[in-house]
């Protein structure tokens, strides 16, 4: 990829510059827990971004997408957002950058690709900002700190290309680490590096390559399940309960007859989550992926049957993965599609890939597809 994007650039600006890499990433586990104040445990990925930078001399931005085939000019200046989406994930960097640290910035040439699957679950987006905020940082010697960094890749998303994102992505992309996830408390924001080498195992994400419409509705509607729920606590005895992660499942019991049991059920999934991190930070520094494993089989369940964000094909994706021996498989993201995340022994790797294109073809009509992924390290100059 690196020496594709060098031919691109000396073709397009007749001279070499700078590269900057960046990655995609994956939750191992922590799903639907960050807006409860709870934690999640994420990792960079092999599969990233790639740029190529240098200074043009002019107040202009000049870039091309590789993988798009694409190329246009922008300024500065608010007014001057390009059109593309894919240049507006620059642009809303430069912009975020300009916010915090004034007119710092000069007009640079750039082209870029990827390999991370677009829309897939592995934050393609976060890869693109997190490669020109830490890019740009070092190119014009800004000091902006790492979780900064991350920040300004948050609001270009939620400022330059509305979508109103938590902060892991961009976290995940930025601090990545080969051999290591990492633990983020979504409240205050503290973070651990925990190891992640998983000898004679694979990590492999299957996309069921669905994506149902209820996704954002039935988000909001979580969401005030859990408020409703964290409110009747503090009503009743709790008061200090600011976020279902401040709750127990004894807590839980106290209030269960002045809750819906939709609301009980959905509370009961993520204070069991929240737990499940902790459970798995310990597994992971004995080096215990039997357990891993099986703390991801419970997330599922729990995503599946209590806070209900499933579907059938991610289901049956889970099934198969139990009936082939898998260690550990469970619903990544939001939920309503998109991937499960598998961790497999590597001698049951090619069966279970077989057996889950067969069987999941017969039913549904298309193959998932596959995506096996190493931990890797976040952005960084090469
Ligand atoms: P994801 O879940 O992968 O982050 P998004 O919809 O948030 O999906 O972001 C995908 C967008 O990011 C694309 O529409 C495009 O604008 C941009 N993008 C991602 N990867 C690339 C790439 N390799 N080349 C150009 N643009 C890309
Ligand atoms: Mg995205």
């Amino acid at each position: 990829m690196q020496q594709e994007i060098k031919k691109h650039f000396v073709e397009h600006f007749q001279k070499e510059g700078q590269m900057y890499a960046s990655a995609g990433r994956i939750n191992l586990i922590g799903e639907h827990t960050d807006y409860n104040g709870g934690f999640v445990f994420p990792g960079a990925i092999d599969k990233g971004m790639i740029a190529m930078i240098s200074l043009n001399g002019t107040d202009k931005v000049r870039a091309y997408s590789v993988d798009l085939d694409d190329y246009t000019e922008f300024g500065f200046n608010e007014e001057d957002a390009p059109a593309q989406s894919w240049a507006r994930y620059i642009f809303g960097v430069c912009r975020e950058i300009i916010k915090r640290s004034g007119n710092v910035l000069k007009g640079f040439d750039t082209a870029f690709a990827g390999d991370v699957p677009l829309g897939a679950g592995m934050s393609s987006s976060a890869a693109l900002e997190s490669t020109y905020a830490f890019a740009l940082n070092d190119i014009f010697e800004l000091n902006i700190d790492k979780f900064e960094l991350a920040k300004i890749g948050q609001a270009t998303e939620h400022n330059y290309c509305g979508v109103k994102c938590g902060i892991m992505d961009q976290f995940a992309s930025i601090f990545g680490k080969e051999g290591h996830l990492m633990r983020l408390d979504c409240r205050s924001m503290e973070f651990e590096y925990f190891p992640f080498d998983p000898k004679g195992y694979k990590v492999v994400l299957l996309d069921s390559v669905v994506k149902h419409e209820l996704a954002s509705s039935a988000y909001n509607r979580r969401r005030e399940s859990c408020e409703n729920v964290c409110n009747v606590m503090r009503e009743n005895g709790y008061p200090k309960v600011e976020f279902l992660r401040d709750a127990n499942l004894d807590m839980l019991e106290a209030v269960k007859d002045k809750i819906t049991e939709e609301d009980y059920c959905r509370a009961k999934y993520v204070i069991e989550e929240v737990q499940r991190v902790l459970d798995v930070c310990d597994a992971l520094n004995a080096g215990d992926y039997e357990t891993v494993g099986e703390k991801m089989y419970q997330t599922h369940a729990g995503m599946s049957k209590l806070y209900e964000v499933s579907c059938q094909e991610l289901d049956f994706l889970n099934d198969i993965a139990r009936e082939c021996g898998v260690t550990g498989s469970r619903v990544m993201g939001g939920g309503f599609g998109g991937c499960t995340i598998n961790l497999v022994k590597e001698e049951l790797y090619e069966n279970f890939l077989n057996v889950a294109k067969v069987r999941f073809t017969e039913k549904f009509g298309h193959e998932p597809k596959i995506y096996p992924v190493v931990i890797s390290n976040g952005a960084r100059k090469l």
